[in-house]
């Protein structure tokens, strides 16, 4: 590489300004001896970037260390030569007439700084290339110096780092998508419970009721009835005050499950909010404002008013919790389009018009560890006694089994916001059905039942039920003996089938259409816990269908089966 046998004295690369060229013999690139070690070729050197020198011909001219390492030549095997030796084949003539340019308006200049250029080594193997480019008066004429950087490893690292933001993303996507699951997965094993918990708890809320009402028969006014009458009276109401609130929870359970019975409506949100503000008020303590935004035009969403206003009861409660010396609870609405850009960050929205729901409190904030569980059943941070951990599950379930999603927004110390999108409906609202019309308490007149439990204490308590209601009782434990039944009775024998909806064998449902083709004037009525996925086209009831939730009481049974029979 010493060897040097640059061709003429005439490469000094003179400045632009003639006056300084005071010292060209110090800056003359022509080699002072055999060594070439002349104080231009040094600084050359020197430099950090392989750089070469190209005359007006196209000739390379000068050429330093690093450039003939960079390319793999001798520098004997460089000077004079065209400078596209060092351009890859496919672009030698798109150089060419790029330096003809170039050298009509010489500037520095950075090319490469977009697409990346290539180089070519003696080897023939590519690279890609940053340049940059100086123009030089020189004696003879103008001189291009060209800066070359190897950008191979920095496109690497870039691409590399590119590589590592999309495993990160899809990782959370599919983060995002094993929560889904997992919390779907633990719907359906709540679902499951609730719903044989749901044929306990109307079993012992039935008996502990016969065991008020003969009781609270025989405690007269006068108060000479026998002490332990009253006493049984009393822990009567005890077992049937514990078991109502069992049935609240695995109400909330299956709220969770979505699998309980839900009759939405078309619900203005702001509207509903507006109607239990007075309520939230009381739920929340004199020490805590509520603060409403809710402007006009949003969109009416499809849920029903009582899951609505259970999920702001929960939320409301969750927050003055977290706030108990105080703070803001703030609840907005607002208008939100979700289009093509707001679905990519949010995978789980479909795209559409949605209504945003907000509460937002000043409280104690949650930690990462936190937010990852609160949709979790019966996931609590709070003391026993104090908290169910059904809250947040619950309000997943409702706000999901409406097609919306929840959101988390938590920061430690300075509060938490819920978000939840509710599709905007095109529905209409639906005239209100005669369900829905407090029925008073009536009896029966002899009317035929044909019972279908497969729950043998359910069967029973429902039979002594109807028999007191002045029914006459057929039962049957399953489908198979009631369509054994139903065959042996006459026309008209039958007036009602009272069945319930999950058995084994034959559902409820499959049982009543082959009842019905027995029997064509019969009246059906189901009973369940757990009816949704069954009776319920996409989680709506058709009005058509009569349900009756379990766990019920006598009342609430008495006039179901007396409003399917009138
Ligand atoms: P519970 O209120 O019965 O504990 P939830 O499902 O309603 O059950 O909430 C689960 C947990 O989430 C709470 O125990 C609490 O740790 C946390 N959490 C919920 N809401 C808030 C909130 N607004 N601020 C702080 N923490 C909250
Ligand atoms: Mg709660």
């Amino acid at each position: 590489m010493d060897t040097d046998s640059a061709p003429t004295g005439e490469l000094s690369p003179a400045p632009a300004r003639p006056d300084s060229a005071a010292t060209p013999g110090v800056l003359s690139a022509a080699p002072g001896g055999p060594h070439g070690d002349s104080l231009f070729e040094q600084l050359l050197d020197a430099a950090p970037d392989a750089t070469v020198g190209v005359d007006q011909a196209g000739s390379i001219v000068f050429v330093n260390a690093q450039a003939l390492r960079l390319f793999g030549y001798r520098r004997e095997e460089l000077l004079g030569e065209p400078i596209e030796i060092l351009v890859p084949d496919d672009m030698t003539r798109a150089h060419r007439d790029l330096r003809k340019k170039y050298a009509a308006a010489a500037t520095h200049r950075a090319m490469g700084s977009g697409n990346p250029l290539h180089a070519r080594r003696k080897d023939g193997s590519v690279f890609p290339a940053e340049i940059s480019l100086s123009g030089l008066q020189a004696g003879t004429g103008l001189i291009v110096s060209a800066a070359v950087r190897d950008i191979s490893d920095r496109l690497h690292a870039e691409a590399e780092r590119a590589r590592l933001r999309e495993e990160a993303e899809r990782a959370k996507l599919q983060n995002q998508l094993q929560h889904t699951q997992r919390i779907e997965s633990l719907g359906q094993l709540a679902g499951g419970i609730a719903h044989d918990f749901n044929n306990l708890l109307a079993v012992i809320i039935n008996y502990a009721e016969f065991v008020t009402d003969t009781t609270a028969g025989h405690l007269p006014a006068g108060g000479d009835a026998e002490p332990w009458i009253a006493d049984v009276n009393r822990d009567g109401q005890q077992i049937l005050r514990a078991a109502r609130r069992g049935a609240d929870l695995t109400r909330q359970l299956l709220a969770f499950a979505r699998q309980d019975v839900t009759r939405p409506e078309i619900l203005v949100v702001a509207d509903a909010v507006h109607q239990i503000e007075d309520m939230l008020r009381r739920v929340l303590g004199e020490h805590i404002l509520l603060v409403t935004r809710l402007p006009g035009g949003c969109g009416p969403v499809l849920l029903d008013p009582g899951q609505f206003e259970q999920v702001l009861v929960n939320l409301a409660v969750n927050a003055r919790d977290a706030m108990p010396d105080g703070g803001t609870l703030t609840i907005d609405t607002a208008s939100v389009l979700a289009d093509a850009d707001y679905v990519s960050q949010c995978p789980q929205i479909r795209p559409g018009e949605y209504t945003r729901l907000r509460v937002s409190d000043t409280g104690t904030g949650m930690p990462r560890e936190v937010i990852d569980r609160v949709f979790e059943p019966f996931f609590t941070t709070k003391a026993p006694g104090q908290g169910t951990g059904l809250g947040l599950a619950m309000v997943y379930g409702i706000v999901t089994a409406a097609g919306g999603t929840v959101g988390i927004y938590s920061e430690r110390g300075l509060g938490t916001t819920i978000s939840i999108m509710l599709p905007v409906t095109d529905r209409r609202p639906a005239p209100r059905t005669e369900a829905d019309v407090a029925e008073p308490d009536m009896q029966g007149h002899g009317e035929t039942v044909l019972l279908v439990e497969d729950e043998p204490a359910l069967r029973q308590v429902c039979r002594r039920l109807l028999v007191a209601a002045g029914y006459r009782v057929l039962t049957a434990d399953d489908s198979t003996a009631a369509l054994d039944l139903a065959r042996r009775q006459p026309d008209g024998g039958i007036d009602l089938l009272l069945t319930d909806v999950i058995m084994p064998h034959l559902l409820g449902t499959t049982l009543a259409e082959q009842v019905t083709a027995l029997h064509p004037g019969i009246r059906v009525l189901f009973m369940s816990g757990y009816a949704t996925p069954v009776l319920a086209a996409r989680g709506t009831l058709d009005p058509a269908v009569r349900l009756l939730e379990k766990p019920f009481t006598r009342d609430q049974l008495r006039s179901a089966v007396h409003r399917a029979l009138r």
